[in-house]
């Protein structure tokens, strides 16, 4: 990013690329809880779940590729180790310990759910400040949105015996 593009950003660089260093950990957490989920899931509905869940998990990491995109063009370094993951995340990571549908499905409505509040705050914090970066965090809001919806429908349906 050029000179004029870091001065008319209104926010503390620093401080906004900490915000978006933690998100980009919860998307890869979110990915692999995702990917690992779709792996091991059994019960009712297993293949409608298990296809919604590996579209989660593309989405996830098409999330940390935008973030990440967005670091480097702040000028700086995304987390180097994947243990720094878990370190600064703002959401939990679930291990998947208990693979029945219903389980999975619900560790990642907590994820969605955590998911929505921090781009919601995020979102408020670079609101007319930084228009590229107010931009991305709204698209990735909006696919939170979709998945805690997916999620929520999914679990309707493993109750209805919609199966
Ligand atoms: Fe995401
Ligand atoms: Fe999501
Ligand atoms: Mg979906």
């Amino acid at each position: 990013m050029g000179k004029l593009g870091k001065e008319i950003i209104g926010i503390d660089i620093k401080k906004l690329s900490h915000s978006l260093k933690k998100a980009f950990a919860d998307e890869w957490l979110a990915y692999y809880q995702y990917w690992l989920g779709a792996k091991i899931t059994e019960g009712p509905m297993q293949e409608a779940i298990v296809k919604e869940l590996e579209q989660h998990a593309k989405e996830e990491l098409e999330h940390a590729q935008m973030l990440c995109d967005r670091l480097i063009q702040l000028g700086e370094i995304p987390p180097l180790s994947p243990q720094e993951w878990s370190e600064i995340a703002n959401c939990k990571y679930l291990a998947p310990t208990n693979p029945y549908v219903k389980n999975i499905l619900e560790q990642n409505l907590e994820g969605e759910q955590c998911a929505i509040k921090t781009y919601n705050q995020l979102l408020k914090e670079v609101k007319d400040k930084d228009h590229v970066t107010y931009n991305m965090i709204l698209k990735i809001l909006e696919d939170e949105e979709e998945h805690e919806e997916d999620l929520e429908s999914l679990l309707e349906d493993l109750k209805l015996g919609k199966h």
